[in-house]
């Protein structure tokens, strides 16, 4: 795919595409929205000279005064929406608003080596073998383009609206599953949805068990359902493209999911397994460490989800958790 290009997209809205230094996704698509006295901006990439580059070169491009940005709203609390907010709070003086849940999981952002503690005590709990703990346990030293951040000076809460000015503003939807605190934000004057990585165009957003909350999947499939009784149309999403067709595309990813729960369910259905051993069933050979990670938290945040529906159940040997036919 093509570097994307500054881009303004009607009714005020303007997109900065920030490079990010993963292989994938390789961009982040901020958000900036015109009001009367100022902008507000969504999500801002991780603190990285490309990425600061690119939001001020894509600033001058479009007309617009990064100075003028006292608000940054942040979807949710991932580096690639959060990483640069310190910086912009110091430099910009801009108030970062965010969902409540990221007023007390910031902090768990902030603690590397207790993610890693976590990491080492999912890949036992769940059956990796001690030669691949490592890959699954070790992320390394924290990397510089994610600072530790504050709290949000602002939270806000699911139907709360963000005001844009003249009447305008965006509703909060709280929609956990991806993160937590993960929101979406709907334009009261286009209707247009910016989903963070709730809803994007061409990938799924991983959906990662988490011990923030008992059933990811399960939070995440009802936000879904909730957009799609909604009926979302014209969705601004935190990567890749545009979607047209906002409702279609959650069609779609409530699909996948149904399709990826039958297939985990039909593995345990051969014989009790653990999650490495599903996980080993369900997604293609050859994972790199960090795949490998995100594939381990999302079967188990699966089997979880099938186990809460009581379509499987539990038990532990050893302080190793296998799923089984109910
Ligand atoms: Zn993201």
């Amino acid at each position: 795919m093509s570097e994307p290009l500054p881009q303004h997209l009607g009714h005020g809205i303007h997109t900065i595409p920030a490079p990010l230094p993963f292989p994938s996704p390789r961009w982040v698509n901020v958000y900036v929205i015109e009001r009367p006295d100022g902008l507000t901006m969504i999500d801002c990439g991780v603190d990285w000279e490309p990425g600061r580059d690119a939001l001020l070169k894509g600033f001058a491009l479009l007309g617009l005064d990064p100075g003028s940005v006292d608000t940054l709203v942040v979807s949710h609390l991932h580096p690639d929406h959060v990483g640069m907010a310190p910086r912009l709070v110091a430099e910009w003086g801009c108030q970062v608003v965010m969902h409540r849940r990221a007023a007390t999981l910031y902090e768990r952002y902030n603690d590397t080596a207790g993610f890693e503690r976590w990491l080492f005590d999912l890949a036992r709990r769940h059956g990796v073998p001690p030669e691949f703990q490592d890959q699954i346990g070790s992320i390394g030293p924290r990397p510089d383009f994610m600072p530790p951040i504050g709290p949000p000076d602002l939270v806000v809460d699911d139907g709360d609206h963000i005001d844009l000015g003249g009447g305008r503003s965006l509703e909060v939807l709280h929609t956990p599953g991806h993160e937590p605190s993960h929101i979406c934000l709907r334009d009261s004057l286009t209707g247009i949805l910016f989903s963070g990585d709730h809803v994007l165009g061409r990938i799924t957003p991983v959906i990662m068990y988490d011990a923030a909350t008992d059933d990811a999947l399960g939070d995440y499939l009802a936000a879904l359902r909730r957009l799609l009784a909604a009926e979302i149309g014209l969705t601004y999403p935190a990567h890749g493209r545009i979607v047209e067709r906002g409702s279609a595309r959650v069609s779609q990813i409530l699909l996948h999911h149904e399709r990826r729960l039958a297939g985990m369910e039909e593995v345990v259905r051969l014989g009790p397994a653990t999650a490495w051993r599903v996980m080993g069933q369900v997604f293609r050979p050859h994972l790199s460490a960090m795949e490998k990670r995100l594939a381990l938290r999302e079967t188990v945040a699966h089997l979880e989800h099938l186990r809460i529906l009581t379509r499987l159940a539990s038990f532990e040997e050893d302080e190793v958790v296998w799923y089984r036919v109910p």
